[in-house]
């Protein structure tokens, strides 16, 4: 049974994000029978993003959106509390030990301790003509857009495994991938690199090394990039769609507001336990500062986030 929120509950634990590392952590502190919120908007956050997924062990291959919908699933086995909702604001009571957490909507609750699991956003180039032709040409998800670009002659930016997954997916419906990067090489999971240099000898994708974008360009939907250096020739080239996949922005805005150390990039600094310089404030997922981001480094962080939350309160309350 799933209750919605109670604002009148002090609860142990509120997680703050519903992708796999917010549910992964509900999950957990269900089974540990601790008086638990999860709030989020986006239910199943950026693994929603992407086709196969082949490297969550005990699952050989399932999408994305599969991954998502199992790990919620079995949270929702136990009994959770779930808010819809975007969080705006925390607050940090230090002599009662609590937090105030409050949503777009007005909504506030009250809790022991805090779980942040609320992920990033997608970097941006910040070239001219990004902005304009967003949707129209300039996307950030393959899943999501790639099919209607059938036949089409698409351009992937970034050097990422992340990257290399969006272009080898865009081959399903297009006629070519340009991969474009900024550094030397790309440097996707070997497996996904073998994969690529299969395509390239097939004439589906193409890398463009050292070479930066500097401007889309368009009429009512993107037509052409512009390089910093000609490539065969030519500054100008022509392409259908952009696809954008140059790393994330941590979304870590509600740590700083209660003093929660971030580092030069913006992500949360934890520590093995999943914890943050603020007693009772946890972080998990792609919002630390974790170098290597994947869905079964943010569970692990969930849990053990749980786990810490879980002594923090058991020691706080043999103190009073
Ligand atoms: C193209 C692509 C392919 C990938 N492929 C793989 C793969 O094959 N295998 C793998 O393991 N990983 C893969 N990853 C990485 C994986 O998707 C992420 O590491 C993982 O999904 C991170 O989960 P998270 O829960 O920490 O963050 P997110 O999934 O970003 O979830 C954060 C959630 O918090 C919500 N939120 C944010 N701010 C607020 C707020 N203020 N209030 C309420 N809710 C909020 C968001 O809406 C979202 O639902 C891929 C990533 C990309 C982009």
């Amino acid at each position: 049974m799933v209750n919605p929120g109670n604002p009148k509950q002090l609860y142990d634990i509120i997680i703050i994000g519903t992708g796999v590392t917010g549910w992964g952590a509900a999950m957990y502190a269900g089974r540990m029978e601790l008086k638990t919120l999860i709030i989020g908007d986006l239910p199943g956050g950026t693994i929603m993003l992407t086709d196969d997924v082949e490297n969550y062990p005990g699952f050989k291959k399932l999408t994305g959106p599969e991954l998502a919908e199992n790990i919620e699933q079995h949270a929702r086995e136990y009994n959770i509390d779930v808010e819809d909702g975007l969080v705006t604001d925390v607050e940090h009571d230090k002599k009662k030990h609590t937090f105030t957490i409050t949503t777009k909507a007005g909504s506030s609750f009250k809790t022991k301790t805090v779980i942040l699991a609320t992920g990033t956003k997608p970097r941006k180039l910040d070239v001219s003509g990004e902005e304009q032709y967003f949707g129209k040409g300039v996307h950030t998800c393959a899943l999501c857009d790639g099919a209607f670009y059938k036949d089409k002659i698409i351009g992937v930016v970034g050097g990422s495994d992340s990257a290399g997954k969006e272009a080898l997916l865009l081959t399903q419906w297009v006629k070519k991938v340009y991969v474009i990067y900024r550094g030397d090489h790309i440097h996707p999971e070997p497996i996904n690199m073998t994969r690529i240099e299969k395509k390239i000898k097939e004439g589906k994708i193409e890398i463009i090394n050292n070479t930066n974008i500097v401007e889309i360009r368009g009429e009512k939907y993107v037509k052409s990039v512009v390089f910093d250096k000609p490539y065969k020739g030519k500054k100008e080239f022509l392409l259908d769609a952009l696809f954008i996949e140059i790393g994330h922005i941590a979304l870590s805005d509600l740590a700083k507001k209660v003093g929660v150390a971030l580092n030069k990039k913006g992500e949360v600094i934890l520590d093995r336990n999943a914890q943050t310089n603020v007693s009772g404030f946890y972080a998990a997922g792609d919002v630390g500062d974790t170098r290597f981001k994947q869905a079964i480094t943010g569970v692990a962080e969930g849990v053990l986030a749980v786990y810490s939350a879980y002594i923090y309160i058991n020691e706080n309350e043999e103190q009073e």
